[in-house]
């Protein structure tokens, strides 16, 4: 029986017609291999962003099924535009709609959570001799089977789903980096590829905020043990030629690192509550609100009281700023407090490795590398294996580098010029 390959290129790995050409090459190659290939594409480079600025200027108070109906096109025109390009290649392909299939998600437009994928019309195709093109990111509702969408990023998700689902050998990603780095390579050009990462780490990673892989694609993959290939689109090697970055179970021929890399996530903004009752209860009184408004709250840090009053700062994503900040206004009564104080220009700076199990200093070290630097630390959060700061945006830049010089993770072979 024929392996099945799941191959996903990215917005940038089909930004125009010559880009989808060169995927649809690449996708030729790999069908050479014997595979049975599904692939999963993103919308064009830019277009998913004009959607939603389209939905946007429409109207901002938008129903999200509606924003789902217009955000889910871009895909769409990339699947069908593939598909022509790999019949123009002499390949046997066709698309298959997420409602085709159907890829079937929880009802919460916007942000859906894939339920189950069915494979009967791709194992018709494959039956067949045919490349299966399907669009990420999109989904039917399994309540009213309207269109969903998986939240930005989403079609990571989607392919590393429909791989679970085909028993695919592995999940390649194309992007336009060849792997998955120390730390992002558009900022720190020492920066060195990862050849191999345990799902736990790309996990941190994603999360913190390396946008490379979408959190929810690394949380499946690992609940699956599904392994994921980083690789760029750009470059003329496939997937089973040479490798990326093999996301996969921690291993112990993985280099044991006592930091692995440094993530940065500018999505963040401080609340800061002022002149609060250092009473029992008082926590649960404002992020119970905040909790039922569906607002995420990340980093959290309480001030040693004076006269029985003190302030809790905490950070939202960016986005949910001004909801948090309506949620508390309107309890303001029962949680009893002077004032608010909210910062935007704030970015969270991580250091990630699971060798810090194993190690203590670490954290100490990073403080030490940024205040050397003068940068001031504004709240800290930790975990098993990472170190979480936030500071300043002005110095994420310097933060980021520093880091990455401080923890000797430069790729001294690299010449900067
Ligand atoms: P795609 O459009 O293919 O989904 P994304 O823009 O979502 O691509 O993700 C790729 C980008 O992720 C890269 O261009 C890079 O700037 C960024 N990135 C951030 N952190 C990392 C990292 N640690 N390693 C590799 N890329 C990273
Ligand atoms: N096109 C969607 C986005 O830009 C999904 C994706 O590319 O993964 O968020
Ligand atoms: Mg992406």
């Amino acid at each position: 029986m024929k392996q099945t390959l799941v191959m996903k290129f990215g917005g940038t790995s089909v930004a125009d017609i010559d880009r989808i050409r060169k995927a649809a090459e690449k996708i030729k190659q790999e069908c050479g291999n014997s595979l049975n290939i599904a692939v999963v594409v993103s919308a064009m480079s830019g277009v998913t962003n004009q959607l939603v600025d389209y939905v946007d200027n429409a109207n901002n108070m938008y129903d999200t099924a509606e924003y789902d109906a217009v955000v889910s096109t871009g895909e769409m025109v990339t699947a069908g535009l593939l598909t022509l390009c790999l019949h123009r290649l002499g390949c046997k392909a066709r698309s298959l709609m997420g409602y085709d299939l159907p890829l079937k998600t929880t009802n919460a437009h916007a942000n859906a959570r894939i339920t189950a994928v069915n494979t009967d019309m791709i194992q018709e195709c494959f039956d067949n001799n045919k490349i299966v093109v399907i669009p990420g990111f999109q989904g039917t509702s399994d309540v009213d089977n309207r269109i969903t969408t998986l939240g930005r990023g989403g079609s990571d998700t989607s392919a590393v789903a429909i791989a679970i689902a085909l028993n695919a050998i592995r999940c390649d990603i194309y992007t336009d980096v060849n792997g998955v780095y120390t730390t992002d390579p558009r900022i720190v050009q020492k920066a060195r590829k990862i050849p191999i990462i345990a799902y736990e780490e790309m996990l941190e990673y994603a999360s913190l905020g390396a946008k490379v892989l979408q959190t929810r694609s690394v949380e499946l993959a690992m609940a699956y043990q599904m392994p994921v290939q980083v690789l760029s689109s750009l470059d003329k090697f496939i997937g089973s030629q040479k490798p990326g970055t093999i996301v996969c179970n921690e291993d112990t021929n993985m280099e044991q690192q006592l930091v692995t890399g440094v993530a940065y996530s500018k999505d963040e903004a401080k609340i800061s509550i002022l002149n609060l009752d250092d009473t029992p209860g008082v926590s649960a009184k404002i992020f119970g609100p905040l909790a039922d408004a569906g607002i995420n709250v990340d980093m959290i840090v309480q001030n040693i009281s004076s006269d029985g009053k003190t302030n809790l700062t905490f950070t939202t994503p960016k986005r949910d700023l001004d909801r948090a900040i309506h949620v508390l206004d309107k309890n303001k009564e029962i949680i009893q407090f002077a004032g608010i104080k909210t910062d935007s220009e704030v970015v969270k700076i991580s250091i990630i490795g699971v060798g810090m199990r194993s190690h203590t200093g670490v954290a100490a070290k990073m403080f030490r590398i940024l205040a050397d630097k003068n940068i001031n630390i504004q709240v800290i959060t930790t975990s098993e294996i990472k170190v979480s700061v936030l500071i300043a945006s002005d110095y994420t830049e310097l933060a980021v580098r520093s880091l990455h010089t401080g923890f000797g993770l430069d790729d001294n072979n690299k010449i900067v010029l």
